[in-house]
């Protein structure tokens, strides 16, 4: 697989709160929190949506998460061309917004973090990164706007914004951009690749214990909890999605992983967890084999292979 056409990954706090959500009532400021990041994470989709079908030889690199001197920023969207990196902030904002006095508000007139600042800021780290490295390339930054229901009044007027009406001809300019590209090129995108941190240090989660949590296998599709065993099936009755009671057992243990790095996989545990697999026997067969199995008897537990 190239590196352009990777899936996007997901941020480890989206993971977190989507199986948080399914799991306890999250206050009111979680769920405001957990629903921007889907909604940014759907408009960085819909971006990919585009730049998968640019035909122009440049490498488009998803979702970078980096750090210079300790700071954290991230990248939605990196593409190298031969002599230029565009570095793509998208936004999947709706509504009405508008600059005054050089702040950004929404119509309601509630001051917003204003995107360009942030913009400015990833690339001066990005620029600092890339002289760490030893590259000299240029870097361009735009904030792209993706939602087509999004309004910007008074923007500065050379603002490195691409509004949703002008998406499609910024491809048009992408996919004629000349580019040859070298083994250097490739090199660069390996190692931006590289430094990729898999969880931020700036996740903004609720407080949460294994106990509080409801135990169940959710569905795979929709998370729902409405899930039923049928033979060797979790049948969702929200959604009416299948998946193997083995292949269900085996994700719900990966949740356990997520939420609580470093807990000891045991077979009573999971078998609590999963709460409708009525037998534990299944439950320490499928363990066996997914998993390595550590110690014996009641003490077993399990790591990953
Ligand atoms: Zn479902």
């Amino acid at each position: 697989m190239s590196i352009s056409t990777m899936p996007r990954p997901i941020s480890n706090e989206l993971v977190i709160l989507r199986l948080l959500n399914a799991r306890m009532e999250l206050s009111e400021h979680d769920k405001w929190n957990y629903a921007r990041l889907e909604k940014g994470f759907d408009g960085e989709l819909k971006f990919d949506q585009l730049t998968d079908v640019l035909v122009n030889n440049g490498i488009v690199i998803k979702g970078l998460l980096l750090e210079v001197n300790d700071i954290e920023f991230q990248i939605d969207t990196t593409i190298i061309f031969q002599g230029i990196i565009y570095l793509f902030d998208v936004k999947n904002y709706e509504n009405d917004y508008y600059y005054e006095n050089g702040k950004l508000y929404s119509k309601n007139g509630n001051i917003v973090t204003d995107p360009l600042l942030q913009l400015e800021r990833c690339e001066s780290l990005f620029l600092r990164l890339l002289k760490d490295l030893g590259f000299d390339i240029r870097v361009v930054c735009r904030l792209v706007f993706i939602n087509p229901e999004f309004t910007l009044m008074q923007a500065p007027r050379d603002s490195p914004i691409v509004y949703p009406s002008q998406v499609k001809r910024l491809m048009k300019q992408l996919n004629e951009f000349p580019s040859k590209l070298t083994k250097r090129h490739e090199d660069l995108a390996r190692k931006l690749i590289s430094l990729h941190k898999p969880v931020s240090s700036n996740m903004k989660l609720p407080a949460y214990g294994y106990e509080q949590l409801e135990k169940r296998i959710m569905c795979k599709l929709c998370y729902s909890r409405s899930t039923i065993v049928q033979h060797n099936f979790i049948v969702c009755g929200t959604c009416g999605h299948r998946e193997l009671v083995d292949y269900a057992v085996v994700r719900s243990v990966r949740e356990l992983l997520v939420l609580f790095p470093g807990i000891r996989i045991t077979t009573n545990l999971v078998y609590e967890w999963c709460g409708i697999v009525e037998s534990k026997k299944m439950i320490g067969r499928i363990l066996k084999e997914h998993y390595k199995a550590i110690g014996y008897g009641q003490w077993t537990y399990y790591i990953p292979k």
